[in-house]
């Protein structure tokens, strides 16, 4: 994926105090278009000539934008990726205002966005209910009474969308492709990832302090006395950190070996000594038998200990914790929705100001009917041509990677033929889906936000399991269509590419070839690389995990794998806090290569067009301002806890050195610059694999 999406963070991310009335004509002005910002692929206007461009290139590329961009008090990080997230945010607003109130004229799905926008935007009534709609919840948790109990318990949580313990989804088998299975992982943490509980660095053990503070005033927003939350909270810490410390690394599960322990059902349930599976499966409507992975066994011997020895009481502590924890959000009242945003926003991550509602109730319908807002949004956004145009340059960037593939001086013949096969068989998903998901049996009610909320999760969760051991189905997406965003599935070895991502800033059938293929070209050529990285490689054609590699060639690319794990290693993104090498491996791995493509095409392009290449527009070759272009995609400031976070858990390196350091291998982009071989642009061996 090239970026995590933004609605993760804006999940968590807080209310506006503003309840605002949908349907009156000071509503709409509020969302009048805002005058159409000029966003352009390659702006000259950005770029500070006072910094050298051997020297700095993101600097020299992006410091006009920061210096018009200030940061937000609403945003952790603020970049050209959000620029144009805001923007779509605006338009799908449009599209849910329209469709929410009670007009004659709407269609089903209209009903539904509309409805749910309406209920997730008053907060009045959400406050007014407080957590009565939850109680039912509550109860069901304080009824348990034993450990043999808690299985139908767990299911029931996890079909309403708790994240409790464990995740049970389908996914492809590794070895088979075409068969979907049950896929038990590890889970049930409150924390961004299980390093969080581990480290013992002073400033990680502040940040597991202010959790337990976090946790103790959710407990008490929910009727706790102060003295009872303050213990359960501890309580919630405890039984985390045992998760935690049971459950892989990020790091260890980039590779899809640790994650691959093939079994069924039967023999699962036999592991779980202390857990009878059967009474989940059956609450939970999953499979009871069966083809299934176990992907972290020793996680799952640990959750079994945890159940025979752990005192039932500290077990509803828990569960009452995430449940509160899964709709504390937009569904309950302010006061939750504050404090979560407090803890996951500010404190984690260091934005200083909610986000207004209808920027998150927005996100929350794309999140809960994604497909329905899609299908109105692309209808509005995406006409036909625009999609044949970003069809065109994926198959244009393919052709470069599969000319590429034959003049590699370290690869085989041998292994060459089978990733050719591989590039050959990847199928290009552009914009939105061929077939619409079905939201009939989704009920919305109007004024129901907690209740639309549990029935969406509720249906997305067994839309999910009814999948297994049925064909797979390829043309299914995981982002909607305006989604800012793109990613390649290694198990279905496709591309995706949504179409909120295809416009300015990005690209623009305003501007020239330089400009769009140093920007969206090095975006599709970076999700074709994924097919091809450190955990791409090892999948099929067929998205089987399989090693198509001879011994040599796969030793060949793990020491230049390597190069790039040490250069990245090296980066200090914050004072004590280096990038981890390998953690980000994949992604840079498909930064690199996808410019790359992106440069190989984009020269058959202009070569085939007879441009000019010493010809300058606004004062630019078309190779610098393709080498601007990419750089300014990247233009974006984060704040320090932002980066803090960034740089231990996220596998995308921070935007400066997704530019600066790509640009560093690449001794094409110094020449167009006329670089120095000593300048800091120029690494002096610089690293290569694709
Ligand atoms: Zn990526």
């Amino acid at each position: 994926m090239l970026r995590f999406a933004e609605s993760a963070r804006c999940s968590l991310a807080p209310a506006a105090l503003v309840a605002l009335a949908l349907t009156t004509a000071a509503a709409r002005a509020q969302t009048a278009a805002p005058a159409a910002p000029d966003l352009r692929v390659f702006d000259p206007t950005l770029i500070d000539k006072s910094v050298d461009p051997c020297d700095n290139f993101y600097k020299y590329s992006c410091n006009g934008w920061f210096k018009r961009n200030p940061l937000p008090a609403d945003q952790a990080s603020y970049g050209r990726f959000t620029e144009l997230f805001e923007l779509n945010r605006v338009h799908l607003r449009q599209i849910l205002e329209q469709a929410a109130p009670a007009a004659a004229a709407r269609s089903a799905n209209e009903q539904k966005i509309g409805d749910e926008y309406a209920a997730c935007m008053d907060t009045a009534a959400i406050n007014k209910l407080g957590i009565a709609p939850l109680k039912p919840e509550l109860e069901r948790i304080a009824a348990l009474k034993s450990a043999a109990q808690l299985p139908a318990l767990l299911g029931h949580l996890h079909a309403i969308g708790v994240n409790a313990f464990f995740y049970l989804v389908p996914n492809q088998d590794f070895a088979d492709s075409s068969a979907m299975v049950s896929y038990y992982a590890a889970g049930g943490l409150g924390l961004p990832e299980r390093d969080y509980y581990t480290r013992t660095d002073a400033k990680s053990e502040e940040q597991r302090r202010q959790y337990a503070a976090h946790v103790r005033k959710i407990f008490i927003l929910a009727g706790e006395p102060e003295a009872q939350a303050t213990k359960d909270a501890d309580t919630v810490l405890a039984l985390e950190t045992r998760l935690a410390k049971a459950s892989l690394t990020i790091t260890e599960q980039r590779d899809p070996q640790n994650l691959n322990h093939p079994t069924d059902v039967a023999a699962f349930s036999k592991e779980l000594t202390h857990f009878q599976l059967a009474d989940y499966t059956a609450a939970a409507h999953a499979p009871t038998a069966g083809r299934m992975n176990d992907a972290e066994p020793k996680f799952f011997a640990e959750f079994n200990a945890l159940v025979a020895d752990t005192p039932i009481a500290q077990i509803r502590t828990y569960l009452r914790w995430h449940l509160l924890h899964a709709y504390a959000g937009t569904s309950l009242p302010e006061s939750f929705d504050q404090e979560t945003w407090n803890f996951y926003a500010h404190t984690l991550n260091g934005a200083e100001k909610q986000q207004e509602r209808w920027k998150r109730c927005t996100s929350r319908v794309d999140g809960e009917l994604g497909e329905a807002l899609g299908q109105v949004y692309v209808a509005k956004y995406f006409p036909p041509a625009a999609k044949q145009r970003a069809l065109d340059m994926t198959l244009a960037i393919e052709q470069a990677m599969d000319k590429d593939i034959d003049s590699l001086d370290w690869m085989s013949a041998e292994t060459k033929v089978k990733a050719k096969d591989k590039l050959h068989a990847v199928m290009n998903k552009i914009g939105y889906p061929d077939k619409w998901r079905d939201y009939s049996k989704l009920e919305i009610v109007p004024g129901d936000a907690l209740g639309n909320q549990m029935r969406a999760d509720e249906f997305e969760t067994a839309r999910e399991l009814t999948k297994i051991g049925k064909p797979v189905d390829k043309g299914e997406w995981e982002m909607t269509p305006p989604t800012v965003n793109a990613y390649y599935e290694p198990q279905q070895n496709n591309v995706n590419f949504p179409a909120g991502y295809f416009q300015p800033p990005f690209f623009s059938d305003k501007e020239d070839d330089a400009a769009n293929y140093g920007d969206m070209g090095s975006t599709v050529g970076h999700e074709l690389t994924h097919g091809f990285d450190d955990e791409g490689r090892q999948f099929d054609k067929d998205g089987n995990l399989k090693n198509w590699w001879t011994k040599e060639d796969e030793d060949k690319f793990n020491a230049r794998a390597d190069c790039e794990v040490k250069q990245y290693d090296a980066i200090e993104a914050v004072p004590g806090v280096h990038l981890n090498g390998k953690l980000t491996l994949g992604e840079n791995l498909a930064d690199l290569g996808g410019l790359w493509l992106a440069w190989l095409a984009w020269l058959d392009k202009a070569q085939a067009a007879h441009i000019d290449m010493a010809a300058t527009t606004d004062g630019y070759t078309p190779d610098q301002r393709f080498w601007v272009a990419y750089a300014q995609q990247w233009c974006t400031q984060t704040r320090p806890e932002q980066l803090r976070s960034q740089a231990l858990a996220d596998p995308h390196a921070p935007d400066e050195y997704r530019t600066n350091t790509v640009l560093q291998d690449l001794p094409e982009f110094a020449k167009s610059f006329s670089c120095k071989k000593t300048a800091p642009m120029a690494a002096p061996t610089p690293c290569r694999v694709w």
